[in-house]
């Protein structure tokens, strides 16, 4: 008999399973418990259960089906995990800890591969594959707190794939990680390459988390090069999806934008990216390209980096220039295939 998986059950599910083993809702209660904030990997770790009750639920159930196939830990503190699901498909997720914060953020995939293509990511590379369940995006977070014994306080849909290709399971993975593990809303970003049509609804059912938009280039002309989603959705049409964003909202939305040398590090992208910004209600977050053996882009000089940070903070915007984590074992942005490497 195959055995029920309790991981990805809400409170009501488990209710009624106990209700079927004539067991109290205060069991159920227990049971949610271990799976979504102390993140047991076993039944037998249930210790406020009786031993005679672990057993009965060993013989039926078990807690997850979600493998690690492999884990790799940086210099920085960094953990990438290679994730396997039931079906045998695989996704990348990394648990990122800054220094000086108590901050535990995960960086899950919500798809296996990506359809967009982007010229300077890894994953676009694979193809895509298939959409995450919304359980396989919560069980990311899962392996990593039952792997480290600590709590995620934050998540970043900043893995594999396109979240807003995928929304319907975002969205419901964002209603678990809140509701089940306890991670508040706020603290919740999620990354897209811009699909238009879909940025309203994510502001319905979930204006209180934060979107990120991976904008990249300020002029059509290099983005349509660099992320070919801009010839369906281009800038102007995403700013109107965002200005709609803000309405519905009422959040700032962030602009991650990727300097790559002598591409989109320029004076000139500086300049447009000033004007193009110019108006609308958002914080910038600068991505110093990381490398990937796929293409032949460059990082940008420091320098680089600096002037451009500076000519955009002259136009009002608060600027941020993201830290790069766990590239010695490619976990950085854009490096994540997904795949065990030859
Ligand atoms: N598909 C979504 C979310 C995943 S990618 C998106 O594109 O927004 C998370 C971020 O990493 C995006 O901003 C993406 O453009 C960026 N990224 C991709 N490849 C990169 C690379 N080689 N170096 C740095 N950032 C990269
Ligand atoms: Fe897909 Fe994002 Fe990579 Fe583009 S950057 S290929 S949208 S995962």
């Amino acid at each position: 008999m195959k055995k029920v998986v309790l991981s990805g059950m809400n409170i009501s599910d488990i209710e009624e399973m106990m209700t079927a083993l004539k067991e109290s809702k205060f069991r159920a209660k227990q049971i949610h418990n271990w799976i979504y904030l102390k993140s047991v990997s076993t039944i037998d770790e249930m210790t406020n259960l009786s031993l005679s009750f672990r057993e009965q639920l060993n013989q039926i159930a078990q807690v997850t089906q979600t493998k690690i196939k492999r884990k790799q830990v940086s210099q920085d503190g960094t953990i990438k995990y290679l994730v396997e699901f039931e079906d045998g498909e695989c996704v990348e997720t990394v648990l990122m800890r800054f220094d000086n914060r108590a901050n535990l953020t995960a960086c899950v995939s919500s798809q296996v591969g990506c359809a967009v293509n982007c010229s300077f990511c890894a994953t676009g590379k694979g193809g895509f594959k298939r959409n995450l369940t919304a359980s396989e995006i919560v069980e990311q977070v899962l392996t990593i707190q039952r792997d480290t014994g600590l709590k995620v306080t934050n998540v970043v849909f900043m893995g594999q794939g396109e979240p807003l290709l995928n929304l319907e399971n975002v969205i419901a993975a964002i209603n678990i990680l809140n509701t089940d593990c306890q991670i508040g809303a706020r603290r919740i970003t999620v990354s897209t390459s811009g699909i238009a049509p879909k940025i309203a609804e994510f502001a319905k059912a979930n204006s209180q988390s934060t979107l990120a938009w991976s904008l990249h280039a300020p002029i059509n002309s290099i983005r349509d090069k660099i992320m070919p989603i801009n010839k369906k959705y281009p800038i102007e049409l995403m700013k109107k999806a965002l200005s709609e964003y803000f309405e519905i909202a009422g959040r700032r939305v962030t602009i991650e934008y990727l300097l790559i040398k002598d591409l989109t590090d320029t004076l000139e992208c500086a300049k447009a990216l000033s004007e193009l910004l110019n108006g609308m209600k958002c914080n910038v977050n600068l991505i110093p390209y990381n490398p990937v053996s796929e293409n032949s882009y460059q990082k940008p000089s420091n320098n680089a980096i600096m002037k451009f940070k500076y000519l955009l903070e002259h136009s009002g915007k608060k600027v941020t220039v993201r830290l790069e984590r766990g590239a010695d074992i490619d976990a950085a942005c854009g490096q994540l295939r997904g795949k065990v490497e030859q």
